[in-house]
């Protein structure tokens, strides 16, 4: 082979090229992320990542739950524990899902390495390379990672300011069925969307549910932000409306800290053990420790009323955001979240997002190109602003930068 064809380059950089298993292949960097490291210098205002502005929690309030655990169960926090999640921790979870409507048993939680652990496990239990996923149009660029890794056949369903479209779904089940291919579930984010914004309506979610039961397809709900909403509390979670047919994932990285590391799925109790024996080889048993601190912390401090300022914090920046779109960018349409970190931004037709952000950053702003959030080339003509971590100020100046940029392009 010669040394100048894809492969022999790969070779020279990687001896062990040929060795990788399929599934490796579908192991990518995003395209973006070398930008993105130029992206984290402190001068680039950046809109595009996800990270949750932790600065809003009081330190003291992890201390005391920290030097607690270790001074009275600090052997336990040590060790080794369930393969399943804490006992104590997986009780406080049911009442946090009692928020959205959610009765469950306590059997039936899995604590996972955040939920980013618990897709790729039930991604692993459930996907043969080939097989269908149904994921909404744009969806959650570490899902479509998950899902890809696995050699899933992704399929994008439409949505519009309601969330996902009953009939879009309809559609891509009889086009799935024609082309002969077998579809396991549906991943969906119904509540403050990442990255479109948006929020299932309550009048879809019986709708949706009934779709995949009736075609006997599993629903993998994921949501993370439900209780970060600005406006109202969002309609019941469809886990609410079915146990059998519906795995919840749930996690503390938006409402607490992400970096404890620990989210959960509610799993049907006929799927439950097989997922604890696939989350036991994946990594024996989730951080006793992270587990440990978060359960005293929800014993000990206003965990509700934490929360309740972090919507205010996000609130702002929302609003921020909504407010600057409007004064810099008025000939450009977005998405109006009520709850979670993201606007989701359509441009003009003649721009390109990804084209364009090389631009960006020279000009000293990021975003996330819409083409991270689809598997199949779509997007190009979307970007995702998160508001969740930078200053309102920061938010200002960035706008600012990106209308520098979105009207130069135009200009052309
Ligand atoms: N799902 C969605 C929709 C997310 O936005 C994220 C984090 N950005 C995750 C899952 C993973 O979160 P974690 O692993 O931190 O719980």
């Amino acid at each position: 082979m010669s040394e100048n064809t894809e492969a022999g380059q790969a070779i020279k950089l990687d001896p062990w090229f040929g060795h990788y298993a399929d599934r490796a292949s579908g192991l990518s960097a995003s395209e973006v992320r070398a930008l993105f490291a130029v992206a984290s210098r402190p001068e680039v205002v950046s809109l595009a990542g996800g990270m949750p502005f932790v600065r809003a929690l009081p330190e003291d309030l992890i201390n005391g739950a920290l030097s607690r655990v270790m001074s009275e169960q600090g052997p336990t926090a040590l060790q080794y524990g369930s393969g399943q999640g804490v006992p104590a921790l997986r009780e406080q979870i049911l009442e946090i899902m009692a928020l959205e409507g959610i009765s469950a048993s306590v059997d039936d939680i899995v604590v996972t390495t955040g939920s980013q652990q618990a897709l790729d496990l039930v991604t692993k239990l459930f996907i043969n390379p080939g097989d269908v996923v149904l994921a909404e149009a744009p969806s959650y660029v570490g899902a479509i990672g998950v899902f890809r890794s696995y050699q899933a056949h992704i399929e994008h369903v439409d949505m519009d300011n309601d969330g996902l479209i009953p009939d879009a779904l309809r559609a891509a089940i009889t086009r799935m069925g024609a082309e002969g291919r077998t579809i396991k579930f549906l991943y969906t984010i119904p509540n403050f969307h990442n990255p479109a914004g948006v929020t299932l309506s309550a009048e879809r979610r019986p709708e949706i549910l009934q779709i995949c039961q009736d075609a006997g397809i599993l629903v993998l709900e994921d949501n993370p932000y439900g209780l970060l909403s600005f406006d109202e509390d969002v309609p019941p979670a469809i886990r609410s409306l079915d146990e059998d047919g519906v795995i919840y994932l749930g996690s503390f990285s938006k409402t607490l800290a992400p970096g404890f590391r620990v989210g959960w799925a509610l799993a049907p109790h006929a799927i439950k053990e097989k997922l604890v024996l696939a989350a036991e080889s994946a990594i024996l048993c989730p951080s006793s420790f992270s587990q440990l601190v978060i359960s005293e912390y929800l014993a000990s401090a206003d965990w509700m009323g934490q929360i309740i300022s972090f919507r205010d914090v996000y609130r702002e920046r929302r609003d921020t955001m909504l407010t600057s779109l409007a004064e810099h960018l008025p000939e450009l349409s977005w998405t109006v979240p009520n709850g979670g970190f993201y606007v989701w931004v359509t441009l003009p037709d003649a721009l390109d997002s990804k084209a364009m952000l090389p631009r960006a950053v020279t000009e000293l702003v990021a975003y996330t190109p819409g083409t991270a959030f689809y598997a199949d080339g779509g997007g190009r003509q979307n970007l995702r602003l998160s508001f969740c971590y930078p200053t309102p100020e920061n938010i200002r100046i960035g706008i600012r930068r990106l209308a520098t940029v979105i009207n130069g392009e135009l200009d052309l």
